[in-house]
């Protein structure tokens, strides 16, 4: 059962459990896949119906950020807490070295991908990544047929927000893998382009302002997201109802 918060539905699991049933998705015959909405998608969800569909069909929908957490207390339906998209993909990557499952890292500028491969195999001994795409492809069907080609059992799509969840939605069935896992900007945090917050910013729920404090362009973006609390607020003064 998925914790609604303002129509997007989460699951309320701790990190381990999260790669728990994220382990046990690649083992599923089928294709499944996840979702990381942070505060910025259940936004853009509220005036996207598609984009909301979307998010309400994924196999597992985790709390990336500390915006969904505070959210749902307001709401008065609390969360274990939050899971960020990259703290899941760590533990996925963990679960893939040992069990042999293969890796497909799509999306990010060019070479970056790549780069990220290689850092991912030095701290992963034994994880076998099959194959490298960009994410500023014009035509899907030859990366979908690369993805087939490469035997993929697992894909970390990084396209942002929805183009991603768009994107496994209508092509991941066919590129034959058991997981797709959505991802944001992981890839450039991997391949070390975009540094993440240290360790003590992400306890303390800060990570969001390293993040400005390192990319201010992201301002515009990021000026609206204290409004998911205020949706919370008046969703909760109105009984609960998003
Ligand atoms: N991106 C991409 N193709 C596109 C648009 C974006 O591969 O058509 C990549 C972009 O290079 C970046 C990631 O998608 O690596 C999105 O990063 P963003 O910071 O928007 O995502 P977040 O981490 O906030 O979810």
């Amino acid at each position: 059962m998925k914790t609604d918060i303002l129509g997007v539905g989460i699951d309320d699991l701790t990190p381990d459990e999260a790669v728990a049933a994220g382990s046990a998705l690649m083992e599923e015959e089928g294709f499944h896949y996840v979702v990381t909405p942070n505060p910025e998608f259940v936004l853009a969800a509220r005036k996207d119906e598609q984009f909301c569909a979307v998010l309400n069909s994924a196999d597992l929908a985790l709390a990336d950020g500390i915006g969904v957490v505070y959210a749902a207390k307001i709401l008065g339906r609390p969360l274990k807490g939050k899971v960020t998209g990259i703290d899941f993909a760590q533990g996925l990557l963990t679960r893939m070295a040992h069990t042999g499952r293969s890796l497909f890292l799509l999306g990010a500028k060019p070479g970056v991908a790549e780069l990220a491969a290689e850092k991912l195999r030095a701290a992963h001994p034994g994880l076998l990544i099959c194959g490298t795409h960009d994410g500023y492809f014009q035509e899907d069907a030859p990366v979908v047929e690369e993805i087939r080609a490469a035997g993929a059992d697992v894909i970390f799509v990084c396209l942002g927000a929805p183009k991603q969840e768009l994107w496994m939605v209508q092509h991941g069935p066919d590129t034959g893998a058991r997981l797709a896992v959505g991802l944001g900007g992981s890839l450039d945090v991997f391949a070390g382009t975009v540094e993440r917050a240290p360790e003590s910013w992400q306890k303390a729920g800060m990570e969001w302002l390293y993040r400005l404090i390192k990319e201010p362009s992201r301002f515009g973006r990021m000026v609206r997201l204290p409004l998911i609390l205020v949706d919370a607020l008046a969703a909760r003064l109105r009984g609960g109802r998003a």
